[in-house]
């Protein structure tokens, strides 16, 4: 297969393109590696990619990139460029979200239009859900986001939708449940709570800690995206870990492997659903996704290697 991933360089874009090039994909990566939080993080992200030769790179934006000779020749796009975060998409950046998130998704999808794609997998988000009233939450639910961040995932995902139906693209959009694991977003809970652990800034818990999430582990993430690409499904599906956890508890499993977590409590923040839960039926009969990572081992392998630490490169 030949694969095109964008946001290569992100957190799960980079284990994307290295899961694709064990399985023996060749890979093209675009990644703008916006300032949205340190690039050298993203670079040194790419290194394991950059050291196959079947893996190309190319450090484009793609809302003025050329993108056509990327896009020759390739079978599958996996779509994960995006400004991600809830609590900044409030207020005035969320320009970048409208841009990075939206025009970014249709000028893509103009120009894979009418090429034989197999497959165009979008990384979607479980905050289209916002807060859903049934868990665990199956995707007939009403998406109703209560962040901007999660307007923007659903609007994309709506023009992958619209250029599926109108246009053939065969696109599918996977909603992802609260990604974890090494090299996660320096901004990410599992990130602070480890580097909390290791003496660093005070973790700041929002609200009571009861709040649950669905956290799913990285590895899990890129193998269904490969799994969906190679099935015959298009349309809309969660991929979830399968065990919600409340805050709580994952701070208390944050402190099991790696020892005490100072903690900050702060008011919720605005846009943070209460509750998140998958059902993963769709995904399960799809294109066989089962969550293999259990919340303890997962953090363990964070723990034990590849996390953004404080700064450090
Ligand atoms: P990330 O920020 O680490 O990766 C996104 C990458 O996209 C960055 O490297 C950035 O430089 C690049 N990018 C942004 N705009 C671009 C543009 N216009 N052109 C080229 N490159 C651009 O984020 P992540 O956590 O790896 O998330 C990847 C995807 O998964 C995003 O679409 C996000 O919305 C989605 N998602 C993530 C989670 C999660 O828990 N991390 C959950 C649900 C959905």
């Amino acid at each position: 297969m030949r694969a095109v991933v964008t946001g290569a360089a992100g957190f799960i874009g980079s284990h994307l393109c290295a899961h694709l090039l064990a399985a023996g994909d060749s890979v093209a990566g675009i990644d703008a590696l916006t300032d949205s939080y340190d690039p050298a993080l993203k670079e040194r992200n790419l290194r394991g990619p950059m050291s196959c030769p079947a893996f190309t790179f190319h450090r484009a934006d793609l809302l003025d990139a050329a993108l056509d000779p990327v896009l020759d020749g390739a079978d599958v796009v996996y779509h994960l460029a995006a400004q991600p975060g809830i609590r900044p998409s409030w207020g005035r950046e969320f320009a970048l979200y409208a841009d990075r998130n939206v025009l970014a998704t249709q000028v893509l999808l103009e120009a894979v239009r009418g090429r034989p794609l197999a497959k165009f997998v979008y990384a979607s988000s479980s905050s289209v859900y916002g807060d859903a009233r049934a868990f665990p939450t199956a995707e007939t639910a009403c998406p109703r986001p209560v962040s901007p961040y999660g307007v923007t995932k659903l609007a994309a995902e709506h023009l992958c939708e619209l250029y599926r139906t109108a246009h053939g693209v065969p696109a599918v959009a996977l909603r992802l449940f609260t990604v974890y694991g090494p090299r996660q977003r320096p901004d990410m809970a599992f990130a602070r709570l480890l580097a909390a652990a290791r003496g660093g800034a005070p973790f700041p818990l929002y609200g009571d800690g009861e709040q649950t999430r669905d956290f799913t582990y990285v590895q899990d993430v890129v193998t269904g995206m490969r799994d969906a690409a190679l099935s015959g499904f298009t349309g809309v599906a969660n991929i979830g870990g399968g065990s919600p956890v409340s805050m709580k508890q994952a701070i208390a499993a944050v402190e099991s492997v790696a020892g005490p977590v100072a903690v900050v409590p702060r008011p919720p923040g605005p846009g943070d659903a209460r509750h998140t839960g998958a059902d993963i039926t769709v995904a399960a009969r799809a294109f066989g996704f089962r969550p293999r990572t259990a919340l303890h081992d997962g953090i363990a392998a964070m723990a034990g290697g590849g996390e953004h630490r404080d700064g450090a490169q």
